[in-house]
């Protein structure tokens, strides 16, 4: 590819200000300009829709691998994330022993530190356990640790971590948010049973988010509210898994309303794009796909996601959010809450790393820093 400048097709690009009917301009992976005719809406032609990129913090694997796998299986299933539109992602650990946290830690920043140009970006790790409530499993092992600061910090060295998953009220858990948050990770409460009253403390102490808002946590009751009900009342920005079964389309509107920078993630895991079978979630716990939901395979818990961003982005809008109200919930949000200045928006000096979707919402393209991908899947 020439270093000059190339062009986006055109169609319908969504920008802050609203849609523009033209195309990017592109040099050396970034946005130069977007050029064309300001619309308010996309109307009277079947040009494509064109959106920044996918971005999903909280995804374990697909395509029959996750991220205990080691280097390879880790490019594996970020590929496939890419040719559904994902451009950043945060591959995500699971409770595990500390030598394979450790050795996936190893492998996430090897791939982050040497990326590939069909590969979206690595942004760092989202460590999700072993410091969370034994109580609130969902489909984490049996395995967990209390509160461990130095570890945490060990693991901090070893890999960039952008979002920790960590249970305030745990013994040791709120010395873990302290630590992690002094070294510039988004430290979230999830797989909890903390009251209203200890997530009040672990916000006070570093919280910042809430993983997988719902799933793994305590809920609504009214006279009894826990970290569920914390997020509606208080909470600024939480993941939620928009498969539309984890979480009931009603629940996913009140939250919508309720928290201002709410984000969609996937929560994917190894057999997401993948026949109906039996596979493995963090190496060697069995689990089963029927469909889009999968199941510890003693059919106790969900165990994460078989779906991508897009099929979350087109979720959201058949749930009734508006393109641009479905885009921001799937890559802006993200882009803010890492502070992430190349991505999440369409605008000159970020990276050209965008979708392109006709008016189904099929997927057309897939661009990443200024290069379109080979192939993509349309789901
Ligand atoms: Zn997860």
């Amino acid at each position: 590819m020439s270093q000059s400048s190339n062009k986006s097709p055109t169609g319908y690009v969504l920008t802050p200000s609203g849609w523009v009917h033209g195309d990017i301009v592109m040099e050396k992976g970034s946005i130069v300009r977007i050029e064309g005719e300001p619309v308010s809406v996309p109307d009277g032609s079947d040009a494509p829709y064109i959106l920044p990129g996918f971005i999903d913090l909280h995804v374990h694997g697909a395509d029959g691998v996750d991220y205990a796998g080691g280097e390879e299986a880790i490019r594996k299933f970020i590929r496939f994330h890419a040719r559904s539109g994902t451009v950043a992602l945060a591959p995500t650990t699971s409770t595990a022993p500390v030598d394979v946290i450790e050795k996936s830690l190893a492998c996430i920043e090897a791939v982050r530190n040497a990326p590939l140009a069909d590969e979206p970006m690595v942004l760092g790790a989202h460590l999700e356990g072993p410091f969370i409530n034994p109580g609130k499993l969902g489909a984490q092992k049996d395995i967990t640790r209390t509160g461990d600061a130095a570890l945490a910090l060990r693991w901090a060295a070893m890999c960039r971590l952008v979002v920790a998953t960590v249970a305030p009220e745990i013994r040791g858990g709120l010395e873990v948010i302290e630590a992690l948050t002094a070294k510039g990770c988004r430290v979230q409460v999830g797989h909890s049973l903390a009251t209203f009253e200890e997530t009040d403390e672990g916000f006070a102490r570093g919280l910042s988010g809430f993983t997988h808002l719902f799933n793994g946590m305590s809920g609504l009751d009214h006279r009894k509210p826990g970290v569920a009900a914390y997020a509606l009342a208080k909470g600024r920005y939480a993941e939620l898994i928009c498969d539309l079964n984890h979480v009931h389309p009603a629940l996913v509107l009140a939250s919508y309303r309720a928290i201002p920078r709410l984000f969609a993630i996937t929560d994917a895991t190894t057999s997401a794009g993948c026949p109906d079978g039996t596979y493995h979630f963090g190496g060697d716990q069995p689990v089963v796909k029927k469909g889009l939901t999968i199941m510890l395979a003693d059919g106790s818990s969900l165990a994460g996601s078989a779906i991508t961003m897009l099929d979350a982005f087109r979720n959201l809008v058949s749930i009734g959010l508006t393109l641009a109200e479905a885009s921001e919930m799937c890559s802006t949000r993200q882009a803010e809450y890492l502070v992430l200045n190349d991505f999440g928006r369409l605008t000159p000096g970020r990276s050209a790393s965008f979708v392109v979707l006709d008016r189904s919402l099929q997927l057309k393209a897939v661009w990443i820093r200024g290069v379109q991908l080979g192939s993509v899947d349309k789901g």
